[in-house]
């Protein structure tokens, strides 16, 4: 029987780095290396369906062992890839055992420490045993703490039949770190009812709410002449975009918003004086408030033409995903189970919101309402990665319980 750690120090050795660049699905096939050695661990573990598909996904089945019929089939879900922003090439784990709460320096680059006070939940972590990488690369505990973790329930699962479960199933996908992670899933192959991502932050934590998203794209055409003759005619259609930008309300930035505040934000300009394009990214928790904030950028876009009489500009708004909680607030008992598994387990649970979007807001569309519990995954993306192996095992636990009162309640 190998651990929740074993499987952890296990999986974060094998290089997984996902690639925005590229065309291909996934988009490093190294991203297999994993999957595949995920596909023997459940095959050995008695999982008989496990199997990796030709996109990169891996597919499996525990079989219900429960006498009731109607129990909802339940997926748990986590990306097998690690972010673009640092290499997860040589990871090396550390694990700092019975920790007790000096600074942690990592040994390959001394500038690296973990210290309380500058990492949040860092401080609940004394007498824990924390893993770290070594200083130069990511830990890839976001997300293979999460697989070590499903993994591990699955184990216990097939292990203690006295447990009674209806079916599981799990997913792991590639490819979520640059945005693509459902692009070839195939939901009615997985004929899951609903579905929880492990990839979320602190104990007894979970998440039902992200952004909802869209994006706006303004072209605005001016009047170009000879600058030499420009006299009365140019209307410079950098200028026009540069006072679009001027004009927009600091309140409502990502650099002035938190919590549940939303944003209007510029992310791309191009153009000559003839024509130029802003590129826009509209953020809120409510479908409302991002309406109001595409009328306003529109107002002010309009305001800003009326200085410019011959110029116009087009206003294009694409929807890019929505708050997973419309698609839950229908489906309560998804999040309610998950509360009450945390709850038998004497944690607190509490709901947090994503300030993004996630794997879980496409699939929930999609039609798989899917929360995002935690995996104890700390300061993501960054060569400070840790999570704690105490963590990691509750998160196990909350897995099994969150099977078996599916199964209470059927
Ligand atoms: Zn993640």
């Amino acid at each position: 029987m190998s651990s929740v750690l074993d499987r952890f120090l296990q999986y974060v050795k094998i290089d997984t780095q996902s690639d925005p660049d590229s065309d291909t699905f996934p988009s490093t096939s190294k991203q297999k290396d994993l999957s595949e050695l995920l596909v023997s661990q459940l095959l050995e573990l008695g999982v008989q369906d496990a199997h990796l598909d030709e996109h990169g996904y891996v597919y499996a089945t525990v079989p219900s062992n429960s006498d009731k019929t109607g129990i909802p089939v339940i997926c748990f879900c986590s990306h097998v890839d690690t972010s673009p922003d640092v290499t997860g090439a040589n990871v090396k784990p550390i694990v700092h055992k019975n920790w007790n709460g000096a600074d942690i320096i990592l040994p390959d680059d001394p500038t690296q420490v973990l210290r309380i006070g500058e990492l949040h939940d860092l401080d609940q972590q004394i007498g824990h045993d924390i893993v770290t990488a070594s200083g130069t690369t990511l830990l890839g505990a976001d997300n293979k703490a999460g697989v070590a973790e499903i993994m591990a329930a699955v184990e216990f699962l097939q292990t203690h039949p006295e447990i009674k479960h209806g079916t599981i199933k799990i997913l792991f996908t590639p490819d979520e770190e640059v945005g693509r992670g459902t692009e070839k899933v195939d939901l009615e192959k997985l004929g899951a009812d609903f579905g929880y991502t492990v990839d979320g932050e602190a104990v007894g934590t979970l998440e039902d709410e992200t952004f909802s998203a869209d994006g706006v794209k303004i072209t605005i055409h001016g009047v170009s002449t000879h600058p030499g003759y420009a006299l009365d005619k140019l209307e410079n259609a950098l200028k026009i975009a540069g006072n679009i930008l001027a004009a927009l309300p600091r309140a409502i930035s990502p650099e002035a918003t938190k919590d549940k505040e939303g944003f209007i934000h510029p992310v791309q300009m191009e153009g000559i004086q003839e024509k130029a394009v802003l590129s826009f990214i509209i953020r809120d928790f409510t479908a409302t408030g991002l309406h109001e904030k595409e009328a306003l950028l529109k107002e002010i876009t309009d305001d800003v033409l009326r200085q410019f009489p011959n110029s116009t500009a087009e206003f294009k708004v694409t929807e890019q995903y929505r708050n997973m909680k419309e698609v839950l607030d229908l489906h309560p008992e998804v999040t309610e189970n998950a509360f009450l598994a945390m709850k038998r387990l004497g944690m607190n649970p509490v709901q947090r919101s994503i300030r993004g979007g996630t794997d879980g807001s496409r699939l929930s569309f999609m039609g798989l309402p899917c929360p995002n519990i935690f995996a104890g995954e700390h300061a993501f993306h960054s060569r400070l990665e840790w999570v704690s192996v105490q963590d990691m095992e509750k998160a196990v636990e909350v897995i099994v319980n969150i099977c078996r009162i599916w199964e209470e309640k059927a």
